[in-house]
């Protein structure tokens, strides 16, 4: 069965067909940040018509809270949404339909067809925002408020007494990277532009993108203790880039000595979110 799949982040969105884990036809288009969620969803389902009758359920993922139907920003900083009602949105694509947090479908895609298929996990977004979603006794944790897995939101300032905590994933993702290498090099970068310098030697670029891995590193730590998985998989636009999830690796070993869940980089990359989510609504509805 064949789903129609949209992934929307904040950065990019993806649509596309899936079935099972393989990708029929897909489009990606930047996130207007500026814009609102129903200009969104509308250019999702403008490309939707263009596939009119190859799909018999649709499913939609995005970055933030998905509960009781409703999608909620959670950092403004990743992608700005007040309330919006999603279920409502999707229900015009005539067909049946689910929608998932990005992260919680990614993690499910992760468990369904990744490289340890059926394996319980943690999984993590490093992109635009640090997200992350938990697949524990072979069920999806989504929580009681569509929270589950929101690891970036994280506030490791609350220990040194900041009244104001920064969530973690300001300090470590994409826009962290790249607004840390323009300060750093004097010169606009983007997170790209940096991992590339850092591979040609640039000791302030090389010193950043570790700066972003450590932190990502003490965060499986945290989850180690708090879930203890047996697999952490690292996706996202900056969790793919060459040499990251090694760079991830080598700091955990020195931050958890011992026996600790082993880090793997994302076996269905940057089509986690869309086979994860299309794999959710195909077992609900088809
Ligand atoms: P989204 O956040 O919309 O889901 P991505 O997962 O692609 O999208 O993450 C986007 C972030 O990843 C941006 O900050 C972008 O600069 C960064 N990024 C994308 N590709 C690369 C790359 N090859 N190397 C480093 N950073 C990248």
């Amino acid at each position: 069965p064949t789903v129609l799949a949209a992934d929307i982040g904040g950065t990019k969105t993806l649509v596309a067909l899936v079935r099972g884990r393989d990708i029929i036809a897909s489009r990606k288009i930047p996130t207007e940040r500026s814009s609102t969620p129903d200009v969104w969803v509308a250019s999702v389902l403008e490309i939707a018509q263009e596939w009119s009758g190859a799909y018999r359920a649709a499913a939609i993922t995005v970055t933030g809270q998905v509960h009781a139907g409703l999608w909620k920003g959670v950092n403004h900083d990743t992608l700005r949404v007040s309330e919006f009602d999603l279920a409502a949105a999707i229900s015009k694509f005539g067909v049946p339909y689910e929608i998932l947090n990005d992260a919680q479908a990614a993690a499910w895609g992760e468990h369904i067809y990744g490289s340890v298929p059926g394996s319980d996990l943690v999984y993590l977004t490093v992109s635009t925002g640090l997200g992350g979603g938990i697949v524990a006794g072979g069920k999806l944790l989504r929580g009681h408020r569509g929270l589950a897995g929101h690891f970036g939101l994280f506030s490791p300032d609350l220990l040194s007494g900041d009244n104001n905590p920064q969530p973690f994933e300001n300090a470590a993702t994409g826009p962290w990277i790249a607004r840390a290498g323009s300060e750093a090099s004097k010169n606009p970068q983007t997170a790209k532009s940096v991992f590339e310098q850092a591979r040609t030697g640039e000791e302030w670029a090389r010193r950043i993108v570790e700066m972003s891995a450590s932190r990502v590193a003490s965060l499986c730590r945290d989850i180690s203790f708090a879930i203890d998985p047996p697999i952490i998989v690292i996706g996202g636009g900056v969790g793919l880039a060459d040499g990251y999830v090694d760079s991830v690796r080598r700091h955990f070993a020195e931050q958890m000595p011992g026996q600790k869940p082993e880090i793997l980089i994302s076996e269905l990359q940057e089509h986690a979110g869309i086979v994860g989510v299309a794999a959710f609504a195909a077992q609900t509805h088809l």
